[in-house]
C-alpha cells in the first residue's frame, strides 16, 4: 500500500483500507450508472438498476418531488459503504441538483478524494468544472473516468488536452482506449499490463482480461485488430512523449489525474477504476479543527455532521445526522460528548448505509460515514467527541442569493410554520430570517427551486399549506464585530436587521451601496457572505 503521507504515522490497517470519496459529475455523464456498478462490484447489490429510481430523480420539478417522497431511496444512497478486494469503500452522494452548492460543498468536506466522471463525448461540462473548483479548494484528490467510451467519442489527447487547460491539473493516463465509437474494443492498463475486452453483448459480464507482456508482446496482435492495434501503438508512444508519468505523491496532493477510460453501462473499467481508487486514493485523513486538528490514528473517537436529513419519516419527526468519522474506533452504545452543547449523549441506534438498505452499525472507524438518528440536537458542523473540546472548521454557511417572504395560507397556524421553517433551517435546506420589525419570515436559497421544492415539504410533511411572495431585499450577511458595535450598529438599523435560525444578526438589503456603507460608517462591524456553521 502506498505510503500517503510520509511524516504521518501508519493508520491501523482497519482505518488504513477506507476509502471514503464523493463522485463529482455533470449531469447525465453516468454517475448513477457508475454508482450501480460499483455497488455490484462491490457485493452490495444482486443487480444492478437499484439506484435508479433516485437518478432519474432530478432536473423537472416533479421529479424532484418524487424523490423527496421516496426519502428511503435518497437517504440510503446519501452515503453507501461497499467492500472490493479488501477495501471498504464509502461513497458519499453529491446532491444532483446545481442548485445546492452549499449542500455540495458540506458533502465534499466528508470525503479524502472525488471521482471525476466525464462524458467522452462532452468532456469537461460546466457542473464539473464547478464541482472541481469546489475539490481544489480543499486539494481533494481527484481520479477521473472518461465515460460512454462505448460511444462516439473525443480524440483520447483532445479529451486529456482539454482537462489540463480547462481544470489546470496534470493528466496522466491510467488506460488508453483501443478503437473509437463502434469500433471500441476495449482499453489497455497501462498500470498492469493487460488487455481489457469490452463485451458488448451482455452489460453486466465483466470484461475479458488478458495479461500482457508489455507493449511489444506480440500476443496483442492476437486480440486486437491490425489497423487498431497500429493506431494504439502509435498513441501510446505518443502519450509517452507528452504526458505526465503517474506521479502518487502528486496525485495524493490534487495536482495531478490519472485517467481511466470506460463504459459504465458496460460495466466496462469499472473494475480498474475500483482497484485505482484503492491503490492511488487516500486513506482516510486528517480533519480540520478547533484548537488542534482531529487524526485518524488517535485512539479516541471524533466525528463531526455534515448533512442533516429531516423527517425520514413524517410520523415520528425523526432525522438523522450524517456523521464523517473522524478519528478512533467506535462502538455501538459509546456515550460520546455533543461539543456545542456539552451535553452527552449515548449512540444507541446509529446506522450504516448499504446501497438500498440500512442497518445498524455495530462499529464504526475513522473514514466512516455513520447516520445518527435524533431529534433535532445534531446540527450541520457539530462534533461529537469523547469529551475534548474540539470543533470541525471549515463546513462554511453562504449568504443566499434569493429572498422571499413566506406565509401560512392560515394565518392561524403561523407558530406551526416557524417550527417547519426551523427545521427546514436546521437541515440546511434554506436559510431562514425572522426581521427584528413585523412579523412573518424571510427565507433565503440558492437557486429558485428550492423554494418550490420547501413549499411542497412544508405541505407535505406539516400539513401547511405556505405562500411565497417577493421581499423587499435580495442580499443577506451576516454581521460580525465587537458586542457593543454589533449592538449599536442594529439598533440604528433595525428596519434592516433580522436573526437566522441560531439567532444571530443579519443584515438584509436590497443595494450593495447598503453594504458599502456600513463599511464606511461602522469600521468595527464586518458584513460577511459566508458564517462558519457552529
Ligand atoms: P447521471 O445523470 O450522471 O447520474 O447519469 P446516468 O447514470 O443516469 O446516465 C445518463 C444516461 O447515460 C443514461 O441514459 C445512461 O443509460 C447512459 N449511460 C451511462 N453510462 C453509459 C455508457 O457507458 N455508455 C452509454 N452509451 N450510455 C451510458
Amino acid at each position: 500500500m502506498l505510503d500517503s503521507a510520509p511524516n504521518r504515522p501508519e493508520l491501523p490497517p482497519e482505518i488504513a483500507r477506507r476509502r471514503t470519496f464523493a463522485i463529482i459529475s455533470h449531469p447525465d455523464a453516468g454517475k448513477t450508472t457508475l454508482t450501480e456498478k460499483f455497488l455490484l462490484y462491490g457485493g452490495a447489490i444482486q443487480m444492478a438498476g437499484q439506484v435508479r429510481a433516485k437518478g432519474e430523480a432530478r432536473r423537472t420539478r416533479s421529479d424532484f418531488m418524487k424523490m423527496e417522497q421516496d426519502r428511503g431511496i435518497s437517504v440510503s444512497a446519501s452515503a453507501m459503504s461497499f467492500d472490493f478486494d479488501g477495501f471498504r469503500f464509502n461513497l458519499v452522494d453529491t446532491p444532483g441538483h446545481s442548485d445546492f452548492s452549499e449542500d455540495t460543498y458540506r458533502t465534499l468536506t466528508a470525503v479524502d478524494a472525488a471521482v471525476m466522471v466525464i462524458d467522452g463525448a462532452k468532456g469537461v461540462e460546466s457542473q464539473t468544472q464547478k464541482l472541481f473548483e469546489v475539490c481544489r479548494l480543499r486539494d481533494l484528490p481527484i481520479l477521473t473516468f472518461c465515460n460512454k467510451m462505448d460511444r462516439e467519442s473525443r480524440d483520447t489527447f483532445e479529451i486529456i488536452d482539454e482537462i489540463q487547460e480547462n481544470l489546470a491539473i496534470d493528466v496522466t493516463p491510467a488506460s488508453w482506449p483501443i478503437g473509437v465509437g463502434r469500433d471500441f474494443i476495449g482499453c489497455y492498463d497501462l498500470l498492469r499490463d493487460r488487455l481489457e475486452l469490452m463485451d458488448r453483448a451482455d452489460r453486466n459480464k465483466v470484461a475479458e482480461s488478458i495479461e500482457i507482456n508489455g507493449l511489444d508482446d506480440p500476443a496483442l496482435a492476437d486480440h486486437v485488430p491490425a489497423d487498431l492495434l497500429e493506431k494504439f501503438l502509435e498513441e501510446v508512444e505518443m502519450a509517452k512523449e507528452l504526458l505526465p508519468q503517474l506521479d502518487p505523491q502528486a496525485v495524493l496532493e490534487g495536482h495531478m489525474t490519472p485517467i481511466w477510460f470506460g463504459s459504465a453501462i458496460n460495466s466496462f473499467g469499472v473494475q480498474e477504476l475500483m482497484h485505482g481508487i484503492s491503490q492511488y486514493g487516500p486513506e482516510p485523513q486528517p480533519q480540520s479543527a478547533e484548537p488542534r486538528q482531529m487524526a485518524p490514528e488517535e485512539k479516541k473517537v471524533a466525528g463531526f455532521v455534515f448533512k442533516v436529513q429531516a423527517n425520514m419519516d413524517p410520523k415520528h419527526r425523526d432525522r438523522v445526522a450524517f456523521v464523517r468519522m473522524a478519528s478512533g474506533h467506535f462502538k455501538r452504545g459509546m456515550k460520546l460528548t455533543h461539543v456545542r452543547t456539552k451535553k452527552p449523549m449515548a449512540v444507541s441506534n446509529p446506522v450504516l448505509f448499504l446501497a438500498s438498505d440500512r442497518e445498524l452499525a455495530e462499529e464504526a472507524w475513522a473514514g466512516d460515514i455513520i447516520g445518527i438518528p435524533n431529534h433535532g440536537q445534531l446540527r450541520i458542523g457539530d462534533t461529537l467527541t469523547e469529551g475534548e473540546a474540539l470543533r470541525v472548521t471549515g463546513i462554511p454557511s453562504f449568504a443566499p442569493e434569493l429572498l422571499q417572504g413566506v406565509r401560512a395560507g392560515d394565518p392561524m397556524k403561523s407558530k406551526h410554520l416557524e417550527k417547519a421553517l426551523m427545521q427546514f433551517a436546521e437541515e440546511g435546506a434554506a436559510k431562514v430570517f425572522k426581521p427584528s420589525i413585523g412579523s412573518g419570515f424571510i427565507v433565503g436559497v440558492v437557486g429558485a427551486l428550492q423554494f418550490e421544492v420547501l413549499a411542497s415539504r412544508i405541505e407535505m410533511e406539516y400539513g401547511l399549506p405556505v405562500r411565497f411572495e417577493a421581499s423587499q431585499f435580495t442580499s443577506a450577511r451576516w454581521v460580525h464585530g465587537p458586542k457593543d458595535a454589533v449592538e449599536k450598529f442594529a439598533n440604528a438599523n433595525k428596519q434592516h436587521i433580522s436573526h437566522d435560525h441560531d439567532g444571530d444578526i443579519v443584515y438584509l438589503t436590497r443595494l450593495q451601496w447598503d453594504i458599502d456603507r456600513v463599511g464606511r460608517d461602522y469600521p468595527d462591524v464586518t458584513l460577511s457572505a459566508t458564517k462558519e456553521m457552529m
